[in-house]
């Protein structure tokens, strides 16, 4: 075992698959075989690995000015070109945009933001955070603490009521719901909770709530139809911001520009990274309303700066790399490219799975989709410990397909945004095959 503190693993997991090179929506290993990357590396490489326009972007830019900071006044063309792109796609009014790195870390710097903005209009009791159960939101203390899964949290003593965040139910139908519960009754009830819950904790003392329109790292949750309308409803009732998590929605995912506009959710606030560059160099966005930025502006210059930035926000290389992704992304048409795709691929996981034994639901929108592996497809009961998605992501493998198994047993799918219909029918024939081993 080389030295290395592996992110997200198992620290007693030996190193299994040793990669070299990539090419379009493949991915090869050190023994030279091929792989479908069915989940663009951890949600990410949406123009898959061998993107010549944006290693070009990338490398003029490193040959020009590899790196310059963006710290009190000190700027460069890169970072003002992608602030004003990204405010023309957004649906965020006068947006004003602050660069990070990671997912996390924009979701930190959001975290920070809002206290900001709620310390500087006077209103400092307004600091909690709803989030909820099953939400990924990153790794970072704030980030990891709005993060509900339990090895993000386990053993790490997050500080969670110094942060002051609270939990709210997961709107997944097929785990969620109780008896009979239809869909409807389901959102009614868990809305009911979650505004009986705002009541009780004084919707005064909560500035926002954090969202992935589709939930993603946990097992790709499509809420019901109504959920968001009805939920939306409640928060602007009891002033509360919407802070859309478009980690991994955003940017044609789920067939449209930003899981928002899938979902039908106006945001406040909006976090971006991943796709926002397709992986080839590391960025994030928190991306912020004009009013609330303009309200930040007095207490800055009464304590002379704003006090939070990295060294690397706005990176100038990868300023590049997400410039010219998004004008790829634009020039090629890739979001009706996704959901033209997309739909395609729902089909074939639908009509492939829904009666097959071992998969319990199928559910996704545009190129994101989960399989549920159930031990009781009636019941609907779960496997152990996540042991039916580890073997079959080891069989998908075995099959030439990179899949990721999350929350114990939902087997994801989340193809680069450029792949084909036919690579879509290979992978769904190469993931049958490994599911049928697997049952
Ligand atoms: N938010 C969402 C919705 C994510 O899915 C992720 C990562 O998967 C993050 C935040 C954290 O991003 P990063 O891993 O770049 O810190």
């Amino acid at each position: 075992m080389a030295p290395v503190v592996y992110p997200t693993t198992n620290l007693t997991a030996t190193e299994q698959l040793v990669f070299e090179r990539g090419e379009g929506i493949y991915i090869f290993d050190n023994k030279g075989k091929r792989y479908i990357e069915g989940l663009a590396g951890l949600w990410c490489t949406s123009l898959g690995y061998s993107n010549q326009e944006v290693i070009d972007a990338i490398t003029e830019q490193l040959n020009t000015l590899p790196f310059s900071h963006t710290f009190g006044g000190k700027t460069h063309q890169p970072i003002m070109d992608l602030a004003e792109k990204i405010r023309e796609i957004v649906p965020v009014e006068d947006a004003y945009v602050f660069f990070g790195n990671s997912g996390s870390d924009a979701n930190d710097s959001h975290y920070k933001m809002l206290r900001y903005y709620f310390n500087a209009i006077g209103k400092p009791e307004k600091r909690k955070i709803i989030t909820r159960e099953r939400g990924y939101h990153g790794v970072t203390v704030a980030a990891g603490s709005l993060t509900s899964l339990p090895a993000n949290l386990a053993h790490f003593d997050a500080p969670l009521e110094a942060l002051s965040i609270l939990r709210t139910a997961s709107p997944h139908y097929y785990t969620g719901r109780r008896g009979n519960e239809t869909e409807e009754q389901f959102v009614d009830r868990i809305l009911e909770e979650l505004e009986t819950q705002i009541q009780q904790e004084g919707p005064e003392t909560i500035a926002a709530m954090i969202i992935e329109p589709i939930t993603g790292a946990s097992g790709v949750i499509v809420p019901p139809n109504g959920y968001y309308e009805k939920l939306q409803a409640i928060l602007r009732k009891h002033d509360i911001l919407i802070w859309a998590d478009e980690v991994i929605c955003g940017f044609g995912r789920t067939g449209n520009d930003f899981g928002c506009t899938t979902m039908g959710i106006q945001p406040d606030l909006m976090t971006f990274a991943k796709q926002l560059s397709s992986a080839y160099f590391p960025i994030s966005a928190a991306v912020i309303p004009g009013w609330m930025y303009e309200a930040m502006i007095e207490p800055s210059n009464q304590v002379g700066v704003f006090g939070h930035g990295f060294t690397y926000s706005g990176h100038p290389a990868a300023c590049a790399a997400a410039l010219k992704t998004l004008e790829i992304y634009e020039r090629d048409n890739m979001f009706a490219h996704a959901a033209e795709v997309g739909a395609h691929l729902q089909q074939r996981l639908r009509e492939t799975f829904e009666s097959h034994p071992l998969v319990g639901e199928v559910r996704g929108r545009g190129l994101i989709a989960a399989l549920e592996l159930v031990s009781n497809k009636t019941t609907g009961a779960s496997f152990d410990k996540g042991i039916a998605g580890a073997t079959a992501q080891r069989a998908c493998e075995k099959h030439g397909v990179i899949l990721r198994a999350v929350a114990g047993n939902a087997l994801a799918f989340c193809p680069p945004l450029i792949i084909t219909t036919k690579q879509v029918d290979d992978m769904v024939a190469a993931v049958s095959v490994a599911l049928d081993e697997t049952y």
